[in-house]
């Protein structure tokens, strides 16, 4: 056994959470899982609640299902959410994806009559392509202009450059609380303090830190926020996204997609679309009820352990593969591409090197699953709940067996 297996086994034996790990659905063909950052695993438990969804919920209760639940569903999924990322109730909505979320919340904001003297969006060039994309769109539909901060790519937007970006001009900064590519966790009291200092609206995006990163939305005053909950959240393939508004704004904000469900009395069929005076005019269509059937189930798992107890483990585990990379990985010429351990670093960690297209290719075939991001970085994403230390440690030394096949030539 090397040190890091030892240790590994050390580790996976002291863990509080280590029986979680046997909850998930654990293919045989899937040595090490190092991407539950980008997709999580399965509960186990969800052939059975997909059973009961379809025998029970949908089968026998049918049309009738509305009434008994479906209706509040975006909501009541909504706080429970909220309540793990810092939101008290009535401010989280659950439905969409996270990039139409982004849109409708970004139009909503910068078509606020508090924006209308303010003609920039604050944007950082290495955040992810389709937050960039919906802010070049809106930028365009609206005659705004983009404010870039260029940001190391091995870090993320620091508090000193969102200083420097904002000011009279800003309508919105729109930021990450994990970089996609880095895992840099931004400092978010900071910088929605300074965004305020400069009267604009910040928007944060929750992607990699739901459920997995402790966040504190009411306390820090943070304005809006959106995430994605196929990531730490587990709801599986295209499972819908959620979407915070600060209580005092909801009635200052108008979204651009203007649904009946966003509609003041959803079964008026009124002749004019009337928004809701609350969260509910964030919606637009029919929530999608069949895609929470896994998220809830998750949900309910992190409710039980508690983001705090996830966290722990987050940073034992990142802290493990840092040491693991360092033992099998670094040696061969690879280099780390994230923030070291401590307070600025999520959770996962990327690696880079010129060959690492190649290697996650064989990684794969071999049933070692990280993933691959252009244009040379391998992403270890660390899904505390249902990933062993002795996982990441048979993952990163194949990482370092098939990079060192790779240089060999
Ligand atoms: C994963 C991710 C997304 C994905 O958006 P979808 O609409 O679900 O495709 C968006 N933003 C960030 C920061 C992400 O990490």
């Amino acid at each position: 056994m090397t040190d890091t297996a030892r240790l590994a086994a050390e580790l996976d034996a002291a863990d509080p959470l280590a029986a979680h790990t046997g909850a998930f659905v654990r293919d045989p063909g899937v040595v090490s899982y190092l991407d539950g950052n980008s997709l999580g695993r399965p509960l186990a438990s969800l052939e059975e609640r997909f059973a009961r969804f379809v025998g029970h919920d949908w089968g026998s209760r049918l049309i009738r299902g509305w009434d008994e639940g479906w209706m509040r569903l975006p909501y009541e999924l909504g706080d429970r959410i909220g309540a793990l990322v810092g939101a008290a109730p009535g401010q989280t909505v659950v439905g969409d994806s996270t990039t139409v979320l982004l849109y409708k919340l970004i139009r909503a904001a910068v078509d606020a009559p508090r924006s209308a003297a303010r003609t920039e969006i604050v944007i950082d060039d290495d955040n992810f392509p389709t937050d960039r994309f919906i802010v070049e769109g809106v930028a365009a539909e609206r005659g705004l202009t983009i404010r870039w901060i260029e940001v190391d790519r091995t870090a993320g937007a620091t508090l000193e450059q969102v200083e420097a970006a904002v000011g009279e001009r800003t309508a919105l900064v729109v930021l990450s609380h994990v970089a996609y590519r880095s895992g840099f966790l931004a400092d978010v009291a900071g910088v929605t303090r300074a965004v305020h200092d400069a009267g604009a609206l910040v928007l944060w995006d929750l992607c990699h830190s739901a459920g997995v990163i402790p966040t504190e939305l009411d306390a820090h005053g943070v304005d809006l926020a959106v995430g994605c909950t196929y990531k730490y959240l587990n709801g599986g393939p295209g499972s819908p996204a959620f979407a915070y508004v600060r209580r005092e704004l909801q009635g200052q904000l108008q979204q651009p997609i203007q649904g009946w469900m966003g509609a003041a009395d959803v079964f008026a069929m009124a002749p004019r679309y009337r928004p809701a005076p609350d969260l509910a005019r964030f919606l637009s269509g029919t929530p999608p009820v069949l895609a929470t059937v896994a998220l809830e189930a998750m949900v309910e798992l992190v409710e039980q352990v508690g983001v705090a107890a996830v966290r722990e483990k987050s940073i034992a585990l990142t802290g493990f593969a840092e040491q693991a990379l360092a033992a099998h990985v670094l040696p061969h010429g690879a280099v780390l591409a994230s923030p070291p351990a401590g307070p600025r670093r999520g959770s996962h960690l990327t690696v880079a090197h010129p060959s690492f297209r190649e290697v996650n290719a064989r990684l794969w075939e071999r049933g070692v699953i990280p993933d691959f991001r252009a244009p040379d970085g391998i992403r270890i994403g660390l899904s505390p709940l249902s990933t062993t230390f002795a996982e990441v440690e048979l993952g990163v030394a194949a990482l370092g067996e098939e990079l060192a096949r790779a240089t060999r030539g």
